[in-house]
């Protein structure tokens, strides 16, 4: 099925059965970490007799590649992971992303921000945690909604900028059990780019509401963004769906996989005769569903799933298995 999402409204359609996700940013090539994601994610719906719906993250425009979103579904389509509903695209959605901006700012959750990036890093005390930067020092936080028609007016940029609760806050996941994240990892977020689109941590949340998505899988470098998130679902009225933050690939110096690391692109493998069924086979050796590394397909696999035999630490990939 392919559409554009903007069939689904804003209030979920509620189901039992299990809905998970792929939710690609086509910013590039998809690696051996991304395939592994991927993968843990499609049995643990599979596993379930559940649906899958594959969302294209394309709302990061200066990052998105040209031509990356059918690079992903090829790869995906090697890999033997199929969907069941989508591809949904992102920048097809923003009417729906708008709407939630409007009920954030009917009760006042929101405040127009005008700091740069630079503003920030200059106010911040605390170091760099993750990828959204330093917490926000709360520079802004005295405006009001109303305030930014003023801003409009004078022709002023301005973000939109959630205010959040203080925190440490507390989460309960399915495969880190009770996660707690740090007071100062949080902070007021952005949720309305000053370029005039959503940030992603308001469109993830509309997004696997609308969709019904039940479990969401995702590399544990997502941790931090998990309180936003769930803080949006509350301020929405929604109903989060239940986190699972999955250990990440890294290189042999234990940095996350990149480029640094030599050419890990699923399409280089592809291209050097690898099989989708070898890469299958060590990646679930990996995860504990194996006793050794064998070729295998990712249907084959979904009565070895398990997501408590999956190790704890990073899988360290040198390029060979
Ligand atoms: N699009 C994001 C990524 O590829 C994933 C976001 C999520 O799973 O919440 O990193
Ligand atoms: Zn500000």
């Amino acid at each position: 099925m392919v559409g554009t999402g903007l069939e689904y409204g804003i209030e979920m359609v509620s189901t039992d059965a299990a809905v998970g996700r792929l939710a690609p940013s086509p910013t590039g090539a998809q690696h051996v970490g991304n395939a592994r994601t991927y993968l843990i994610a499609w049995l643990s719906a599979r596993s379930r007799n559940g649906r899958i719906v594959l969302r294209i993250e394309d709302i990061d425009s200066p990052r998105v590649k040209l031509g990356a979103a059918e690079q992903v579904m090829e790869d995906l389509r090697w890999l033997g992971l199929d969907w069941d509903e989508g591809p949904f695209f992102q920048t097809q959605r923003l009417a729906v992303y708008q709407a939630a901006l409007k009920k954030l700012k009917a009760v006042e959750l929101v405040y127009p921000c005008t700091c740069t990036r630079a503003d920030i890093e200059r106010a911040a005390s605390a170091p760099h945690l993750d990828h959204e930067g330093p917490p926000y020092p709360g520079t802004c936080a005295r405006r009001c909604v109303a305030d930014a028609e003023v801003l409009e007016r004078r022709g002023q940029r301005f973000a939109w900028r959630f205010r959040s609760a203080s925190g440490p806050f507390c989460f309960d996941d399915e495969f880190l059990g009770q996660v707690s994240v740090p007071a100062q990892w949080c902070g007021d977020f952005v949720v309305w780019k000053s370029a005039g689109t959503p940030a992603y941590q308001l469109a993830v949340v509309v997004d696997d509401a609308a969709m019904g998505i039940t479990q969401v899988v995702r590399g544990d470098d997502l941790v931090p963004s998990t309180p936003r998130q769930l803080q949006l679902y509350r301020a929405l009225g929604l109903t989060p769906p239940r986190f699972c933050h999955v250990p990440l690939v890294v290189g042999p110096d234990g940095r996350r996989l990149a480029k640094r690391h030599g050419d890990t692109r699923l399409s280089t493998l592809r291209e050097a005769g690898v099989s989708a069924q070898e890469l299958i086979g060590y990646l679930a050796y990996s995860c504990g569903w194996l006793e050794k590394p064998k070729p295998i397909s990712a249907v084959e696999l979904i009565s070895h799933f398990d997501l408590r035999t999956i190790p704890r630490e990073p899988l360290v990939f040198t390029g060979r298995w």
